[in-house]
């Protein structure tokens, strides 16, 4: 088959990721990370030949990074022009409720993408602008493609989406339940199908990053999940609160001259871990544990309460017909005492941890995926990595195929 080259890019608020595959062997050839987008010490990483590089220049925004990376490519001998890539998979955070998966970008997904900018203020423009940047320097035979975070959460039931309140918000404003990191949640859900034989799955799947989101999966579909009109709902995360008492806002700008504005920043950056223990990482909350440090302890109590609640919640809305729950994401698969505390206090569902298994399994021990549960264990839980891109990466060439 022929070689082509195919890329994935994911614009952040004011960071870019960038790489070049070579497919069909889905071969990475370089990585490029592009942070502080917009600010005098912008700096991108570039990951190829097992090495890594570091570059600065103040690059003022997502067009001419991706015009700075474009030229890298060149440079780097990884293509000789543009024209040599076949295919652009862009992540977007949001696509509302016009995709329940990925598609081919025209000038009408465009207008839907603008549409619904005020549900990913920070996120929606960079990867718009992203895309037309595109655009203008590739042929328009192209595929320019778009893998929406919100795709897999379509198929809930409107019980799982709809807020208790005025249904006209729903009807005019789009307030409901959208969920993210439905790319994440495919992937697993495809690798478990495969690892159990099964053709249609039920899971519990912990995306447990420095965002986290659990979702209940239905017949290989998304049936809950607990991040809601946007990624600051549900659990606690790193800094982001998860569900409050929304009073509390009301009650905190009165109290303190803030905007709702300035203090849902709060919720999202200054929160959660952080607010309450004064580090976001996983980590490093463990580390001041060790140390005795009360408030670290408070943290990881909160958040494994929060994790578990909602594990029960959807244990019980899957009819108890789970067969596996799964811990993905950065802290999901490496973080060994938190999935030990998390599945020990499961035991009322019969759920039984596996100490030995679990401590095997992280990116710095012996295995890096597998089951950490007893046999006799009610519901199997399971470590399975997550990825992303492969995701991206695999609809894009798909699309671009039967272009
Ligand atoms: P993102 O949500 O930014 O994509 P990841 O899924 O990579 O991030 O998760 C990053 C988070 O995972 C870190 O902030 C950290 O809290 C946690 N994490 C990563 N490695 C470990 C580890 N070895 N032990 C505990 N937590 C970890």
């Amino acid at each position: 088959m022929e070689k082509e080259k195919y890329l994935v890019v994911n614009a952040g608020s004011s960071s870019l990721k960038f790489s070049l595959y070579e497919m069909p062997a889905q071969e990475e050839l370089v990585n490029v990370y592009v942070e502080k987008i917009g600010s005098k010490d912008c700096f991108w990483t570039l990951k190829m030949n097992g090495e890594k590089i570091k570059k600065n220049a103040p690059l003022k925004d997502h067009s001419e990074a991706v015009e700075k990376m474009m030229q890298e490519l060149i440079d780097n001998k990884l293509i000789e022009n543009i024209n040599e890539i076949k295919g652009v998979g862009h992540r977007v955070l949001h696509g509302g409720e016009f995709y329940a998966e990925s598609v081919k970008i025209d000038d009408e997904v465009l207008s839907n993408i603008e549409s619904i900018i005020d549900l990913g203020p920070l996120h929606l423009p960079p990867a718009i602008n992203v895309i037309k940047y595109m655009q203008t320097i590739m042929s328009k035979d192209v595929p320019q493609v778009a893998v929406f975070d919100t795709a897999f959460h379509q198929s809930m039931p409107k019980e799982s989406y709809i807020y208790p309140v005025p249904y006209e918000w729903y009807e005019k404003y789009g307030v409901r339940k959208y969920g993210f990191h439905g790319t994440s949640y495919r992937y697993i859900t495809k690798t478990m199908e495969e690892k159990l034989n099964k053709k249609t799955v039920n899971l519990i799947i912990c995306h447990i990053g420095s965002g986290a989101s659990i979702a209940a999966v239905k017949d290989s579909k998304c049936f809950n999940t607990t991040m809601g009109l946007t990624p600051l709902a549900g659990l606690m995360m790193g800094t982001r609160s998860g569900d409050i008492d929304p009073s509390i806002l009301e009650y905190i700008c009165k109290k303190t001259n803030m905007t709702i504005k300035e203090a849902t920043n709060i919720l999202n950056k200054e929160s959660g871990l952080k607010g309450i223990s004064g580090e976001n990482d996983f980590r490093d909350v463990e580390e001041l544990m060790s140390k005795g440090d009360e408030k670290a302890t408070l943290a990881f109590e909160m958040i494994k309460n929060s994790i578990v609640k909602f594990i029960s919640q959807y244990y019980i809305e899957l009819d108890g017909e789970v067969d596996g729950i799964v811990f993905t994401a950065g802290a999901g698969e490496n973080d060994i005492d938190l999935r030990r505390e998390v599945v020990k206090k499961l035991k009322p569902l019969g759920i039984i941890l596996d100490e030995e298994a679990n401590d095997n399994i992280a990116k710095f021990r012996t295995q890096k995926s597998g089951l950490i549960t007893t046999p006799e264990s009610k519901v199997p839980a399971y470590v399975e990595p997550t990825d992303e891109e492969s995701v991206i990466l695999m609809d894009t060439y798909t699309i671009a195929k039967n272009n």
